[in-house]
Formats: C-alpha cells, sequence, structure tokens
C-alpha cells in the first residue's frame, strides 16, 4: 500500500479517481489540491479541472488560481462547463464574467442548465435587451411602433431605442430617426438619458409619434381582409358575470389565442387572450383578468372537451402556453376532443399546403390577412380597437374559412376532425412583408413596409403617420 500512496501522481489524471477507487486509497486533501494546482501551473489545464471536479475541489482551485477568468479569456467553454458542472457557486460566478457579447449566449445556457435566477444578472439582462433592440430596430418584420409599444413598460429598453435613434439619425444627417428620439423623450421625460444626450435632441422638432393604429380595422383594409360583421358583436369579457352569458349551446367555434411576444431572453410572457368566434360574434376573454376564476375553468374544460367542433391553427401550441402559463388551471391539461386542425383540413382537401392561417386566407378565400397585431403588447388595457379587429378577426376567420372549404368541396365540417398531418405542394417558408407561407419575398404583391409605422408603399422618410 505504501507503494500506492506515493505512485498516485503517475496515474493519468483522467484515470485517478478509479485507481483510488479500486486501491482503496484516500489522497490526503491539500495534497490533491497542491497537485492540482501544480497540473494547472504547468499549462496541463484540462487535467488539472478534470482530477478538481472529480474530487470536487474545483471551489478551492477557483480560489487558489482565479481559474474561470482565465478559462473565459482563453474561451474555453467546454473547461468551463466541466469545473462547474453541479457547483451553483461556480456556475454564479462564471455567468458574471461572461457578460460580454462574445459570451452572454453562453453564460444564458450556463443560467438554464444550471438553474440559475436570470434576475441575479442584471448586466447580463441588459446586454440581451440591447442586443435584441439592436437587431429589431433594423429587422423587417417590425415597426418602432409597435416595438416602443411592446417596451413601454421597461424603461432601460426605451432609453436604449432613444439612444439608438440619436445615433442613427447623426449618421443620417438629422433623419427622422432623431426627431422620433425627441418625440419618444418627449412623452417620457422621466427615462434615465444623460443630459448630453437630452440637449443634443433638443434642437430638432419632435416628431408626431402617433404610435400603432387605434382604428376598428386593419392597417390596410384596402388590400387585406377585414372582420365581416359589426363592431358590436364582439364583446370583451373580465367579468365572471359577462363569462357566464356565454351561450356555448353552438355547433362550430373558431379558437385562437394571443400573448405579448417576448423579444429578450428570459423576458417572460403569458397568454392574454383567449378568442372564441361563433358565427354570428366573438368572445375575446380576458386571461390575465380572469384566470383565477373556478367558472373560467369550468367553462373552459366544458367547451375544449365538449361536442362543439372546434377550429384552430396549431392550438396545441396555444394549449401549451395556456398551461404554461396558468399552471393552477385543469382546462389545458387534458386533450382537445372534436378539433379541426385548420391546415390540415386545407392540405387534405386542397392538396395545397397553405403553411398557416394568412396561407390558409390567400388560399381558400382569395384574400390577404394582416398579421401586423400578432406581434403587438397584448399585455396593455384597454387594448387598442385595431388588436380588438386583429383578435377577432384571427379567431373569425378560421371559421370563413371552413365554411367556404365545405362548400367548395361538398363536405361536412365533421368529417375534418382530427385530420392529421398531409404533406402539399407548397413549401412552408414564408415571405418576409406579410409572414404569408404560400408566396415568396420577391412575389410579394405589397412589398416592403415603413419601419415607422410598417403599411407599404411607403419608405420612413416619407411616413406621413
Ligand atoms: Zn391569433
Ligand atoms: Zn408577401
Ligand atoms: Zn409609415
Amino acid at each position: 500500500m505504501q507503494t500506492m500512496q506515493t505512485y498516485w501522481k503517475s496515474v493519468e489524471p483522467k484515470a485517478l479517481e478509479v485507481f483510488c477507487k479500486i486501491f482503496n486509497i484516500n489522497l490526503n486533501q491539500n495534497e490533491l489540491l497542491a497537485y492540482i494546482c501544480e497540473l494547472w501551473q504547468n499549462q496541463e489545464w484540462q487535467k488539472a479541472i478534470c482530477v478538481a471536479s472529480k474530487f470536487k475541489l474545483a471551489k478551492q482551485l477557483e480560489e487558489q488560481l482565479s481559474v474561470i477568468a482565465f478559462l473565459v479569456k482563453k474561451d474555453e467553454i467546454e473547461l468551463i462547463k466541466i469545473l462547474i458542472k453541479n457547483n451553483t457557486e461556480l456556475a454564479t460566478n462564471a455567468v458574471r464574467q461572461m457578460c460580454t457579447n462574445k459570451h452572454c449566449k453562453i453564460a444564458g445556457k450556463i443560467i438554464k442548465s444550471a438553474g440559475l435566477k436570470p434576475d441575479d444578472f442584471p448586466a447580463l439582462s441588459e446586454l440581451f435587451i440591447k442586443n435584441a433592440l439592436r437587431y429589431f430596430m433594423f429587422c423587417d418584420n417590425i415597426c418602432l411602433y409597435q416595438l416602443v409599444e411592446l417596451i413601454s413598460d421597461i424603461p432601460e429598453a426605451l432609453s436604449f431605442v432613444v439612444e439608438e435613434l440619436k445615433i442613427q439619425g447623426k449618421k443620417h444627417k438629422g433623419g427622422w430617426q432623431i426627431c422620433m428620439a425627441h418625440a419618444l423623450l418627449n412623452i417620457h421625460p422621466e427615462l434615465p438619458i444623460n443630459e448630453q444626450v437630452k440637449n443634443a435632441l433638443s434642437i430638432f422638432t419632435p416628431r408626431i409619434h402617433k404610435g400603432p393604429s387605434q382604428n376598428f380595422s386593419c392597417l390596410q383594409p384596402e388590400y387585406d381582409l377585414c372582420y365581416p360583421l359589426p363592431r358590436n358583436s364582439i364583446f370583451f369579457i373580465d367579468t365572471c358575470e359577462q363569462l357566464s352569458m356565454i351561450d356555448f349551446n353552438r355547433n362550430i367555434a373558431g379558437i385562437d389565442c394571443e400573448w405579448r411576444p417576448c423579444l429578450f431572453k428570459f423576458q417572460k410572457t403569458k397568454v392574454s387572450l383567449f378568442q372564441i368566434a361563433f358565427e354570428d360574434g366573438v368572445f375575446l376573454i380576458d386571461m390575465i383578468k380572469l384566470n383565477k376564476e373556478p367558472l373560467l375553468d369550468e367553462i373552459l374544460m366544458k367547451f375544449l372537451q365538449g361536442e362543439i367542433l372546434k377550429v384552430g391553427v396549431s392550438f396545441a401550441g396555444d394549449k401549451g402556453m395556456l398551461n404554461k402559463s396558468y399552471p393552477h388551471m385543469k382546462a389545458f391539461k387534458k386533450p382537445l376532443k372534436n378539433y379541426i386542425e385548420l391546415i390540415n383540413a386545407c392540405t387534405e382537401i386542397t392538396g395545397c399546403n397553405p403553411g398557416g392561417l394568412a396561407g390558409s386566407c390567400e388560399l381558400i378565400l382569395n384574400q390577404t390577412l394582416c398579421k401586423y397585431e400578432q406581434r403587438s403588447n397584448w399585455e396593455i388595457r384597454p387594448l387598442r380597437e385595431s388588436q380588438i379587429h386583429y383578435s377577432a378577426l384571427d379567431s373569425y376567420v378560421q371559421l370563413m374559412i371552413i365554411k367556404v372549404l365545405c362548400e367548395n368541396h361538398n363536405c361536412q365540417p365533421e368529417e375534418l376532425i382530427g385530420k392529421s398531418k398531409k404533406r402539399g405542394s407548397s413549401g412552408p417558408s414564408s415571405c418576409k412583408h406579410c409572414d404569408s407561407k404560400s408566396h415568396k419575398d420577391k412575389n410579394c404583391p405589397r412589398g416592403p413596409r415603413c419601419k415607422i409605422c410598417y403599411m407599404t408603399g411607403h419608405k420612413a422618410d416619407k411616413c406621413q403617420n
């Protein structure tokens, strides 16, 4: 045994733990730590970390030699992962040292895998917010009115947009960006923005910031489908009394949900609206307000499990989101009964895969469906009239499509229950200008959109909205 005690240092470090087990050797912790540090100083980093993690001396190694900072600098991510495995304290330390553009993605992954709380890393959150905003300020599928509404309750995000607009405006020699920055500052004078920026903006005339549309209509009714029934056929339900008055004695309903989209990593969201469309009107149920009411759970359980036919587009995803948002509700835990998947029904009957709701609308109704409000802030109350219009139409149009589909092909909606996914002729790539999956960007009848208001037909520098 004496020989074994002196022999252990020549064992391959990766095999040391097994070696000790086989020969029943209990190594002295101090001696072991000295050995690990020696390996480290001989630049045998991988071996040092391997032994340290196997013998639970990772924390001591970090304390002695600040190895995490070194490994981050060297970009040795795999070694960091081994070192911090099963050690919350070291994982936290590593994340703190990875709040840079280069390493923030990995830091985000460590937060998830180590079960850390994102709120404990404000510097990292700020980085995620800035990177995301830099992307959204220039991408095609979100306009600035919408972006500003989506971050209206996140002051650090709004400030960043103002500062970024100022920089952009400077590049474009006092373009609309700088006038918009000034307008935003006027609307939110409390924003944490430094005086220098404020003074620089003050010499430019603020742009009139109308924000997203307030009209009960789609964005451009001259092109896109509008809700065909009068406004008073839509009911916003946010009390139990209103809820108890809904008559569920119907044959068929269109179902859909809306929630505020997450722009940043670790941003949380919950289902805001559950829409139920009947042939003569639509109920918009305020999930945020009513989710704790036993009556809602009971009513939705009966509805989702009942005889009534339900038409939706990938409603399984919405149901998963409902369950995640409101785990205390029972209604979303059971499989849906009597459900028609609209896309599968369209594909089955026409032989053509429309890709999504907008595509189905084009394929069956020959009309384009504007998806603009989908990415809006569904947590604001009251909702804008444009959001009311969108959410009602999004659920109602499914009934319109099923009706025409059945009329044209001489079938009954009941026959379409549970149709499984079929391959159709069209691919699922979507047009970046209008979200439709039934044509490509270059064939889009509408073309690029204004970065300020999202309408087609003009560019941001000519925007009158
Ligand atoms: Zn929808
Ligand atoms: Zn298009
Ligand atoms: Zn515009």
